[in-house]
C-alpha cells in the first residue's frame, strides 16, 4: 500500500464540453460549489458531472495512493469480500447471481468480463454460477487483495485500451464503474465493440435521480449553499459523472443498445461508514423511494443488438 496522499488539485482536468451530449460551458447550470469541486447539470441532456474533475491519470493516481483509506473518502468502507463469498446467503452475494440468472434466460452461459472487478467478489460468484469470467481493473492493490482474498486472478490495466478480442463476450458488467469515467462514451463504445451481437452489458453506479439526491439538493439551495454537507456526501472526489436513469438510457441508446431491465436499489449500508442516525435516514428515505422506484442505486441491463 502506498501511504503517499498528496493533494489532488495538480491532477484536475477541466471539461469545456458535457460528458454526454456536447454541449458548451454556457449551457451548463452550476447547482453545488465545493470550492474546488463544482457540479453542474448540462441545459440540453440534464447530465450531471463534476467540473473540474479527476480525469483517467488523475483517477489512476488517486487509487494508486489508496485514497479509499484516506481522508478522501472517510464514509466509504470496504467488504468483507472473502466472508461473503462464502456465505451465498448474503445479500449481495444473492443480488449478483440473481443478476446472473435474469440474463442467463437472454443470452446463456457464457464468456463475461467484469470491468473494475475489484477485489473480484463478482467475478467470484460468476464463476461459481458456471460462467467463464475474467476480469481487469487499474488498481494493484485490490487485484492484489483478489488474490489474497478469492485466490482469482484478473488482469492489471485500462480497459480502454485493453486488448481484448473483439465479438467475444456475452456479458460486460460495470459495477461502480461508469460513475468514474472521463468518457462515458468510450467505455461504452468499447462494451459494444467486445460483445458478441445480443450479447449483454450491466452497469450499476449511484442514482442522481434518487430521494436523497434530490433532498441533498434542496437542503443546498433552500439554504443558499449553506447546508452542503448531505448533498457532498453525495458527489465525491473520485465521481465525476452522475446518471440517472434517463442519461444512462441515452448513452446506451447512442452506442446501440436497447435497455431492456432497469431498477434502483438501496446502497448496501456495510459499505458506508457514518453515524447510525445517518445510516437510519438514508434507510428511511430508500423506503420511501422504493414505490417510485428513485432509490439511491441504479441498474440497468441493456442489449447489443444482434
Ligand atoms: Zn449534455
Amino acid at each position: 500500500m502506498n501511504p503517499r496522499k498528496e493533494p489532488l488539485a495538480p491532477l484536475l482536468e477541466r471539461r469545456s464540453a458535457c460528458p454526454l451530449c456536447g454541449a458548451g460551458v454556457s449551457l451548463w447550470r452550476l447547482l453545488c460549489d465545493f470550492g474546488a469541486m463544482k457540479i453542474f447539470a448540462c441545459g440540453t441532456c440534464r447530465m450531471i458531472f463534476m467540473n473540474p474533475f479527476l480525469g483517467k491519470e488523475g483517477m489512476k493516481e488517486f487509487f494508486s495512493q489508496s485514497a479509499v483509506e484516506a481522508k478522501e473518502i472517510p464514509h466509504f468502507k470496504r467488504h468483507d469480500v472473502a466472508a461473503i463469498a462464502q456465505n451465498p446467503g448474503d445479500k449481495l452475494y444473492r443480488r449478483y447471481a440473481a443478476c446472473l440468472r435474469r440474463i442467463e434466460e437472454l443470452t446463456g452461459k457464457g464468456r463475461l468480463l467484469d470491468v473494475g472487478c475489484g477485489e473480484g467478489l463478482f467475478l467470484y460468484v460468476a464463476a461459481k454460477e458456471g460462467w467463464k469470467a475474467e476480469g481487469i481493473d487499474f488498481s494493484s492493490s485490490d487485484l492484489e487483495r483478489a488474490r489474497k482474498n478469492l485466490g482469482l486472478e484478473a488482469r492489471e490495466g485500462d480497459f480502454e485500451k485493453a486488448d481484448f478480442p473483439e465479438s467475444n463476450f456475452n456479458l460486460i458488467t460495470l459495477w461502480d464503474v461508469l460513475e468514474h469515467a472521463a468518457d462515458p462514451h468510450a467505455v461504452i463504445e468499447k462494451c459494444r465493440k467486445l460483445l458478441i451481437p445480443g450479447g449483454v452489458a450491466l452497469i450499476a453506479c449511484p442514482n442522481e435521480g434518487s430521494f436523497l439526491t434530490i433532498i441533498a439538493g434542496w437542503l443546498y439551495s433552500l439554504s443558499f449553499g449553506i447546508i452542503k454537507f448531505p448533498s457532498r456526501l453525495l458527489h465525491v472526489i473520485d465521481h465525476p459523472l452522475y446518471f440517472d436513469k434517463d442519461t444512462l438510457k441515452k448513452l446506451l441508446r447512442e452506442h446501440g443498445f436497447e435497455p431492456f431491465y432497469l431498477e434502483t436499489y438501496e446502497t448496501d449500508d456495510r459499505n458506508i461508514n457514518l453515524p447510525l442516525f445517518v445510516k437510519v435516514f438514508i434507510k428511511v428515505l430508500n423506503i420511501l423511494a422504493k414505490p417510485f422506484d428513485m432509490q439511491n442505486r441504479i441498474m440497468v441491463i441493456a442489449k447489443k443488438p444482434c
